[in-house]
């Protein structure tokens, strides 16, 4: 392979920008865009390779001695990276929250790269810092609705915050609980708050044995992580298990008043809109009841289903998210912008000064710098692709995305109820399903008994994992799997397929033929021709 000088001259040939249109580094940009969209256009995997092949070309953990010229670099990208990437894009990735984005994302990619604004502070993203604070005046708005006054007094103010920007989910779920733990175990006339003096001493001062969080099971990890990282240890973590997938709200206010009762402090109640494997979206409205009667704080985690609320005709299912204290939202989920971009809201914008902090030569007192009350430092500019696509697709455009979604996962549910082999294992709430492969001739498992189901659910768990995989390194279409405890199966866990419709260039023949592609594997597939015979013989 071909090295260029170690020269300085070629490293500031490397930091220029190209002089013309015909310059090499021009022809490059050109020539990697043109692949990425020719990419694009391919199937969910363009090469089968297996990952231990593709790790051969990543081996080496030494540093390159040489400069490798750019060209020559771009050409070793697309053949050992791009070429072996997943296409996302594909209306057959229907397997996770990760989707299309609309095209003009790319250039605004380029506009983040090329100007490499730092959030972290003023002086070194200057506008970036106002347009970051309106969109996320723009998410307040969209989640509580305040009034002119409110939004005029506070959108801008130094000593206020209506929210945080961070890379994603886990990161406002971990922001959003910093807020409501230092807030809980703030400073008073002789204490001098968790923030300084650290937890042991805030229990010692509190007379408390633990802090808790309760969530429902289907409680995302990043929760997990927040109490592990916050202090509060994963024990402490109260997770309510309940039949129908969702939250309820008497047994939240049972396990919260008796944990209370054994010299504990509730951190929080989380609720989730939009849970990561079945989509449910827990009671909200009564929840923030509980949290009220329990004197605790009440986080929403929307960080897939908060984009809901853009739409007229299905917001309601959200309904009390705006009682909440605090809100997560990944704008890389539902709002199609690129991997990156998540927010942490709060209603009330004095609650983020709970983790305000200064420091001498940067976030200083009184300035407007956004790395003061961000768990992140140094950010980029994220927020403007955000910002765009709020004004480019608006809130009606926005709405038209989120009910073609929706209607999408109802036609494959209805697709799936109708076909002989499928059964459908938990109904779209948001535009999330699951469902698995059941042979036909297996619907007379109502009659069989409990030990019998529980052997049948097991061969078709294992059907389900060989077929998921088979049709994932087929590369035609990609869904998902996980284990989920199935209501019509008494809380049984069984494998499934999980679909999140979120692409809007999906149709509803891509989803007939995802369909039969499964029933074409299931036939070909031992497991389901044992199935039809012995397990039928050993019902009968
Ligand atoms: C995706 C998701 C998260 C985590 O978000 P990241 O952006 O992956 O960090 C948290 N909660 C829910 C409900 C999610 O769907």
């Amino acid at each position: 392979m071909s090295k260029a000088d170690v020269s300085l001259e070629h490293l500031f040939k490397v930091f220029t920008k190209p002089e013309n249109d015909d310059s090499t580094l021009a022809k490059i940009e050109r020539h990697l865009s043109d692949n990425v969209s020719d990419f694009l256009s391919r199937h969910v995997v363009a090469k089968k390779t297996s990952l231990e092949e593709i790790e051969q070309d990543f081996m080496s953990h030494l540093v390159p001695d040489q400069p490798e010229f750019v060209s020559t670099h771009a050409e070793l990208l697309l053949e050992k990276l791009v070429s072996h990437s997943v296409n996302t894009y594909s209306p057959t990735f229907i397997g996770h929250m990760t989707s299309a984005l609309p095209y003009f994302q790319l250039s605004l990619a380029k506009l983040l790269v090329g100007l490499n604004q730092n959030l972290v502070k003023i002086e070194t993203s200057k506008a970036f810092t106002p347009l970051e604070r309106q969109t996320l005046g723009m998410m307040h708005n969209l989640v509580y609705n305040c009034d002119e006054a409110f939004y005029g007094e506070y959108l801008h103010s130094a000593k206020h915050s209506l929210g945080a920007f961070c890379s994603g989910g886990t990161i406002a779920n971990i922001t959003a609980l910093w807020v409501a733990r230092n807030k809980l175990l703030g400073p008073s006339r002789d204490f001098a708050g968790v923030a300084k003096v650290g937890l042991m001493a805030a229990y010692k001062h509190h007379s408390i044995n633990n802090l808790g969080l309760i969530c429902s099971k289907r409680g995302h990890y990043s929760l997990g992580k927040a109490v592990d990282v916050l202090g509060i240890g994963r024990n402490n973590m109260l997770k309510v298990d309940n039949s129908d997938l969702r939250l309820s709200p008497e047994s939240v206010l049972k396990l919260g008043t008796q944990y209370q009762a054994q010299g504990n402090k509730l951190l929080a109640i989380v609720g989730i809109a939009g849970t990561t494997e079945t989509g449910h979206v827990d009671p909200l409205d009564e929840l923030a009841d509980v949290a009220k009667e329990l004197g605790t704080w009440f986080h929403v985690d929307a960080a897939w289903g908060g984009a809901t609320l853009f739409s007229n005709t299905h917001k309601h299912i959200l309904k009390g998210i705006e009682r909440s204290d605090s809100v997560t939202i990944d704008a890389h989920k539902q709002m199609y912008v690129p991997v990156g971009a998540g927010m942490a809201l709060f209603k009330n914008p004095h609650d983020a000064n709970a983790v305000r902090h200064h420091a001498q030569y940067i976030l200083r007192e009184g300035s407007k710098d956004l790395g003061a009350t961000t768990l992140e430092g140094s950010r980029n500019g994220m927020a403007l692709t955000v910002y765009s696509s709020l004004h480019i697709l608006g809130r009606n455009g926005y709405q038209l995305l989120i009910d073609k979604a929706i209607s999408l996962a109802q036609t494959f549910a209805r697709l799936i109820n109708q076909h002989k082999h499928f059964e459908l294992v938990t109904e779209p709430v948001l535009s999330l399903l699951t469902y698995r492969l059941r042979p036909a001739h297996l619907s007379a498992m109502g009659e069989a008994s409990a030990s019998q189901v529980k052997d049948i659910n097991s061969e078709l768990d294992k059907l389900t994992v060989s077929i998921q995989k088979q049709q994932r390194e087929a590369g035609k279409s990609f869904v998902s799997r996980t284990r989920i405890e199935a209501p019509q199966y008494q809380g049984a866990a069984i494998t499934v397929f999980r679909v999140v419709l979120a692409n809007p260039l999906t149709t509803e023949q891509d989803l007939v033929n995802i369909l039969n592609e499964q029933v074409a594997l299931a036939e070909a597939h031992e497991i389901w021709q044992q199935l039809s015979q012995q397990v039928l013989s050993r019902i009968a």
